[in-house]
């Protein structure tokens, strides 16, 4: 009894001192009357489509595990992504699939990636006690591949993450760079793209050609059914079909959700077009950005920007979310100070963002 409760103490107090996801919105005050632009959430993608395409998919019986649906869906992505159907592996959301990854690689192993990038990586090995060690971004937020080569070799990393788009800094990393990284590192290379159908091209073409390479995508941002959780890794079939047989869940998505991603890509103009009013939202936003003085923002592939407020971003933070407006902080980050990442939202939310941030930017104080 003694030595029950105290493994179990331990695995306590294993998890409290783990640091965990933080969401901007855990802690906010009843999130309903905040505008939410933390989250990279889609408010282009038509909700009553969404509903309607829900409505019909959960037209299922939902007695009986998904495999028909599931078998479709990998079949509708693979001629959508032109690739084979057995390269596809589902999974409950892309973060699922990072979870994969590190059920892949072991506690003994360790993986490299950037600096700043999407804390999951980090936070999903360190869980399992693997090690993710990171190296930062040049200045012009490129890829340093010289050295993540180099630090790759030297600590002998099987993985690396990488986030093109990135999160938080929105910029896709060049083609040329990522085949320089998939030519000289031998580990696996694992892409995040997240938020590829805001950019202007993916690398999933590569995995044809390089076996080394895992891509990881989601209907959470295009198309807008974060709610539903739906993810997805694209590899070379041998790879895939070790993943999916060895370390996926059997049954890793409902019936209902593998449904609702068919309708999706049956709808592909829909995902287009939210697509691109976001554009057009995200250069509006950028444009009116820059006009406001002392605030720098960046280029953005992706349907968020990074900002440089120049100030202290946890103060600025808590003073939008007082004016009703919810951001993520991401404090100094390569030199810039007071770092904030904001979600394009409808012209209506950029409006009262850009209000918020112009009285923020007022007080002189903060
Ligand atoms: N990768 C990146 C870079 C993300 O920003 C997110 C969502 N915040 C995810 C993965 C997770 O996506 P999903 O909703 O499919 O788990």
């Amino acid at each position: 009894m003694t030595s029950e409760r105290s493994s179990v103490d331990e695995i306590l107090a294993r998890l409290q001192s783990y640091e965990g996801y933080k969401s901007a919105r855990v802690g906010a005050e009843s999130g309903n009357h905040l505008i939410g632009l933390d989250s990279n959430e889609n408010y282009f993608a038509d909700a009553e489509s969404i509903r309607k395409m829900a409505r019909k998919a959960v037209q299922c019986d939902l007695r009986i595990y998904p495999r028909e649906e599931m078998i479709e869906l990998r079949e509708k992505l693979g001629s959508w992504l032109q690739v084979e159907p057995e390269s596809v592996v589902l999974a409950n959301g892309e973060d699922q699939v990072i979870d994969l990854a590190a059920a892949v690689l072991s506690k003994e192993g360790s993986a490299v990636s950037v600096s700043p990038t999407y804390s999951m990586y980090r936070l999903r090995l360190e869980l399992i006690g693997a090690k993710l060690i990171q190296v930062p971004l040049r200045k012009d937020f490129s890829l340093d591949v010289e050295r993540l080569l180099s630090v790759a070799g030297e600590s002998r990393a099987s993985m690396m993450f990488l986030c093109s788009p990135n999160n938080p800094t929105a910029n896709q990393f060049s083609e040329a760079s990522i085949v320089q990284i998939l030519n000289g590192f031998r580990g696996l290379v694992i892409l995040d793209e997240a938020y590829a159908e805001f950019a202007d091209c993916s690398v999933v073409p590569l995995v044809r050609e390089y076996s080394r390479l895992a891509v990881m995508r989601t209907f959470s941002k295009a198309f807008g059914i974060a709610g539903a959780r739906l993810g997805y890794m694209v590899a070379n079939p041998q790879l895939s079909k070790v993943f999916a047989e060895k370390a996926q869940l059997p049954y890793p998505i409902g019936r209902f959700t593998a449904r609702l991603g068919i309708e999706c890509l049956r709808n592909l103009k829909a995902m287009q077009d939210s697509v691109s009013e976001m554009k057009q939202e995200r250069s509006w936003l950028i444009d009116h950005l820059r006009r406001v003085e002392g605030i720098r923002v960046f280029d953005s592939q992706a349907n968020f920007v990074l900002v440089c407020t120049g100030r202290n971003s946890s103060r600025f933070s808590a003073r939008l979310q007082s004016l009703g407006i919810l951001v993520r902080d991401f404090s100094d980050m390569l030199g810039f100070r007071g770092c904030l990442r904001v979600t394009v939202g409808t012209r209506s939310m950029s409006e009262k963002f850009l209000d918020a941030l112009e009285e923020v930017m007022r007080d002189e104080q903060l």
